[in-house]
């Protein structure tokens, strides 16, 4: 018998934390039908032999594993073209996301919500490096893309099974949920959440990690950065075109003479950088259109364990 709620739990190297996550969701879930689906994406620790352990012990328990460390992102489509109920809520194995906010969820989802986000409140849980990143990062992508996005979304939602069939529509290789959830539209709802501190180890996104998600955030949904340039450009021009227009007048009907190379090298190393950077962002959608034409999977699964079909 399918399940009426599928969790999806994304897992890198999270081995102390997995135990933990699964009791408390098992807890707040008791009296409902559902599947616990951890998604292992290539974890180095022993999360995949404590996954085996517990998939021995509950029936609840699923796990794919794929074959490398695919991505956070990646790790949730695949936890959505597996899961069988008719609503799938994804959180983080670190219990950052409260699983008592679980049932609040399903309420919402239960009185017609097809989407049910979740927006963090300003937490102290959260370090200063993170609040300041996180906040630059929502401006950035508020500025420069189409999509509405509020500060302080998280993975942590519950969609429901029409949204999440469309959810399996998407084929795109580099995944932004946080922008392809609103995009898709539906019926939304949300609720404010605190978020705790990490259970155990070390946050997984790397500030790598980080600037490679906020980039892939912005490009994929505009191409607002290649018509800023277009603007930028047109602008310098206008400028340049003023001063040329000053020095012949200079030059032609008064005594002065311009001088001061260190004015042409700055100004020369100055449209040097413009050009390089906007090279750059022309680069970033070239390389997508690259990546997208391959057409590979946006993952490979290992093995997986439990009842999955
Ligand atoms: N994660 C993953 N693959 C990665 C990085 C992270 O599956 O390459 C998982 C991680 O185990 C966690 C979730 O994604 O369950 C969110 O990561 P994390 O909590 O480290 O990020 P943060 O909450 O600090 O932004
Ligand atoms: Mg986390």
């Amino acid at each position: 018998m399918k399940p009426e709620i599928s969790l999806i739990i994304p897992v890198y190297n999270e081995q102390e934390n997995i135990p933990v996550v699964f009791d408390r969701v098992c807890s707040v879930l008791v009296d409902e039908s559902f599947e616990v689906i951890f998604i292992d994406d290539g974890s180095t620790d022993h999360s995949l032999k404590v996954l085996q352990g517990l998939s021995k012990k509950s029936v609840f328990l699923k796990v794919i594993s794929f074959s490398r460390n695919f991505g956070h992102q990646s790790a949730l489509k695949a936890g959505l073209d597996y899961a069988q109920g008719n609503c799938v809520i994804s959180l983080d194995c670190d219990l950052e996301h409260p699983p008592h906010y679980l049932t609040e969820m399903l309420s919402l989802w239960r009185q017609g919500a097809d989407v049910v986000i979740t927006q963090r409140e300003q937490s102290l849980n959260l370090s200063f490096f993170k609040r300041v990143t996180s906040k630059g990062f929502y401006s950035a992508i508020r500025f420069l893309s189409d999509i509405p996005i509020d500060p302080g979304t998280a993975d942590f939602r519950l969609l429901d099974r029409r949204v999440v069939e469309s959810c399996k529509s998407i084929t795109e290789n580099e995944l932004f949920w946080r922008g392809i959830i609103p995009w898709l539209g539906f019926k939304t709802k949300t609720i404010r959440y605190s978020q705790a501190k990490r259970q155990h180890g070390e946050s997984k996104y790397t500030l790598t990690k980080m600037i490679k998600l906020s980039v892939v955030g912005i490009t994929s949904f505009s191409v607002k950065p290649l018509h800023l340039s277009l603007y930028f450009g047109a602008a310098l021009s206008v400028f340049s075109f003023i001063y040329l227009a000053y020095a012949i007048y200079v030059r032609l009907f008064t005594n002065l003479t311009l001088s001061g190379w260190a004015s042409v090298i700055a100004s020369i190393l100055l449209i040097g950088g413009v050009q390089l950077v906007i090279l750059g962002v022309f680069g970033i959608y070239l390389g997508k259109l690259f990546i997208q034409a391959k057409g590979r999977p946006q993952y490979i699964v290992r093995e997986t364990l439990g009842k999955l079909d």
